[in-house]
């Protein structure tokens, strides 16, 4: 199949009542582990990649290693910029042929935030992509920016958020945190609130430090999508690290990296299974 339009996407969720995972990926074992997982759920959903993780590889590599991989994959599979962070990675993304857009310039006072995406959103609508924007600053480990703050999303902003920005979905901070080790307390109160409030659809990023069962929770709240990052990067460098501990002198790459594919794998499936249990 080839890779799916964002909105289609979206659509797609809302069909089939589901909570969609974003799973983000850096290099193609973590690719092919997502795409062997949503297959073997039989399940869509996104396959990410952050601007900061852009640096290793560009769009364009990204972009045609996703559409090989997804040749023999039959579930809808839309490939989305996660926290992009200028308009030059937002286009750069749109020409390589992405579907699916965030932008995060969530660290500048509303104003700017609200410029910032309406820009992106005015570029890509243009182009038939949906855009994600964030409102309040996610902390805890984003790749390899700290973010420090912890600014819960203030629904009293998100009406003329989301009408001024014409953002397609919105990420919501409410205790979530990026990465693994924190324990996060979602504000289920403030969820419930901007979801009354929001007329998009909320994204929660962090997934990998929430319990399965507070995300199940927060789909009641017009959740369509919950990110994956940190999770599936550690069964990739676990596979290599654990290997290497066993025998200092181990060599064979292509062997770990099939091994590292269906660790990720697994994991993903476990995580598509657990965030759809009613
Ligand atoms: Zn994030």
């Amino acid at each position: 199949m080839e890779i799916v339009n964002g909105f289609k996407l979206m659509d797609y969720a809302k069909e089939h009542q589901l909570v969609l995972p974003a799973f983000n990926t850096t290099n193609y074992e973590l690719t092919a582990g997502i795409i062997k997982g949503y297959q073997e759920m039989g399940l869509g959903g996104y396959i990410a990649i952050s601007s900061s993780n852009l640096k290793l590889s560009n769009p364009k590599i990204i972009a045609d290693m996703v559409r090989s991989t997804m040749i023999e994959c039959d579930t809808p599979i839309a490939l989305h910029l996660d926290h992009g962070k200028s308009f030059e990675d937002v286009k750069a993304c749109i020409d390589a042929g992405f579907t699916s857009i965030m932008v995060d310039a969530s660290h500048l006072p509303l104003d700017q935030n609200i410029a910032e995406v309406r820009k992106a959103v005015e570029y890509c609508h243009f182009y038939g992509i949906p855009v994600e924007a964030e409102l309040g600053a996610i902390s805890g480990k984003e790749d390899d920016h700290i973010s420090e703050e912890d600014a819960k999303t203030d629904p009293a902003d998100v009406l003329s958020f989301v009408e001024e920005t014409g953002c397609d979905l919105l990420a919501v901070s409410i205790g979530n945190v990026h990465g693994m080790d924190l324990s996060p307390h979602l504000d289920f109160p403030l969820l419930k609130e901007i979801a009354e409030i929001s007329t998009v659809p909320l994204v929660l990023h962090g997934g990998s430090g929430i319990p399965f069962d507070q995300v199940r929770r927060a789909k009641a709240e017009n959740l369509i999508k919950v990110n994956y990052g940190s999770d599936l990067r550690q069964a990739f460098i676990r596979t290599f690290g654990q290997a290497y501990e066993q025998n200092h002198n181990e060599f064979n790459v292509m062997q770990l990296s099939k091994d590292a594919i269906a660790n990720v794998e697994e994991r993903v499936k476990t995580i598509i299974k657990e965030v759809n249990i009613n």
